[in-house]
């Protein structure tokens, strides 16, 4: 074959090519939202959408869903996988340190309906994106109507309307979920406002919160806390305990940097001090102390529970503290238990997916206390 012709066959397999992988862009861009939506791993391994085994036999008891759009979220929160400035498509860029792929609505739907029966709760998940609000909507009556599942909204304040929250409850919703996220109006406005040119404002997720219990009440509406990100254990407990008094639940996360992120190189918080807001969380959500009933050192950690020794130690042993926290199934238990959300599979976890067995408690137990 001479050098002319098989030029002309290489540039011809090229051109094939780029043109698959337009087709293949073109067809991508299509996939939208509300008729598309991107699902965490962990629920497409629970649908039997996607093949996998998780640590310990752990089960995802909600179905994760997030909606989707080529131009993906406007904001640019510095722990964010979605953040606008972070490297990468909104098709491609992890989250929580997982694909998200993306499925029709009427896959999702059929799979939600031959669903294990673990599986309590489906939650849509709103990014910053103007055309969100209807898509939410949609999916969420979609929802509400082809399938037998509670449904939460986790919303995005910044790009909300007056009347909805209304809309959303009529649209099925039953919960409203709130990434406040931060500890303090400081953080927040450093790590999702003006520090990073974002659009997000503290008071108006406050504000939100507060419409939110007007219309869905209490214990339906959740707020996301993010721990380790400069906060002191003292804040945390503070704005737990505001939250728990106005009505809204916390839903802990423990910060766990994003691959090129904005804060990639940053820490996980110390597992003690994790431990120890956890079961600060629960005791403040039984009502059995204040935030004003705790002691905390120079630094703002907590050095006293303010509950006699004896029952702390019933309430550590009893686990439920260290349990992932988040919306309710029918049941009454969390339907939201996002397994190894926030760490690496491991006798230590951020957020026990399951019930501690014997020997995470006794890691627990001797760590708790340590503020090393
Ligand atoms: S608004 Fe939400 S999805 Fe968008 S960057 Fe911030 S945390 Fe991520």
């Amino acid at each position: 074959m001479s050098d002319i012709s098989s030029q002309k066959i290489r540039q011809n397999i090229l051109s094939s090519r780029s043109l698959r992988l337009c087709g293949e862009l073109i067809k991508m861009d299509k996939q939208q939202s509300p008729e598309y939506a991107k699902m965490s791993q962990a629920t497409a391994i629970s649908l039997g959408l996607v093949r996998g085994r998780m640590y310990r036999g752990a089960v995802n008891r909600c179905v994760n869903l997030l909606v989707h759009y080529p131009d993906g979220c406007s904001a640019n929160c510095a722990y964010c996988g979605l953040a606008k400035k972070r490297p990468g498509t909104y098709h491609d860029k992890s989250f929580i340190h997982v694909p998200w792929p993306v499925f029709p609505m009427g896959q999702i739907i059929s799979a939600i309906n031959n669903t294990p029966s673990y599986v309590k709760r489906t939650c849509i998940s709103m990014i910053t994106n103007g055309k969100c609000r209807q898509a939410t909507l949609e999916m969420s009556r979609r929802l509400k109507d082809e399938t037998a599942l509670p449904i939460s909204i986790l919303i995005a304040p910044t790009i909300l309307h007056e009347n909805d929250l209304a809309e959303m409850k009529e649209s099925g919703a039953d919960k409203i979920g709130v990434a406040v996220d931060l500890a303090t109006p400081e953080l927040f406005d450093k790590y999702r406002g003006k520090g990073v040119s974002g659009p997000h404002k503290w008071e108006k997720y406050w504000e939100i919160m507060e419409t939110a219990l007007d219309i869905f009440g209490h214990p339906n509406v959740g707020a996301h806390l993010m721990v380790g990100m400069g906060e002191t254990e003292e804040q945390m407990v503070s704005i737990m305990n505001r939250l728990w008094q106005m009505g809204v639940v916390s839903h802990l996360f423990s910060f766990f940097a994003e691959e090129d992120s904005r804060l990639a190189a940053n820490p996980q918080p110390p597992w003690p001090a994790y431990l120890r807001i956890q079961l600060a969380r629960y005791i403040i959500e039984e009502e059995l102390v204040r935030n004003q009933d705790m002691s905390f050192d120079k630094a703002g950690r907590i050095i006293d529970f303010g509950l006699a020794s004896d029952l702390l130690g019933s309430i550590i042993s009893f686990g439920k503290a260290f349990m992932t926290g988040g919306c309710l199934g029918p049941d009454g238990q969390v339907a939201c238990n996002r397994p190894f959300g926030n760490c690496l599979p491991d006798v230590n976890q951020w957020n026990y997916p399951y019930p501690p067995n014997e020997e995470e408690l006794d890691l627990i137990r001797q760590n708790i206390f340590n503020v090393e």
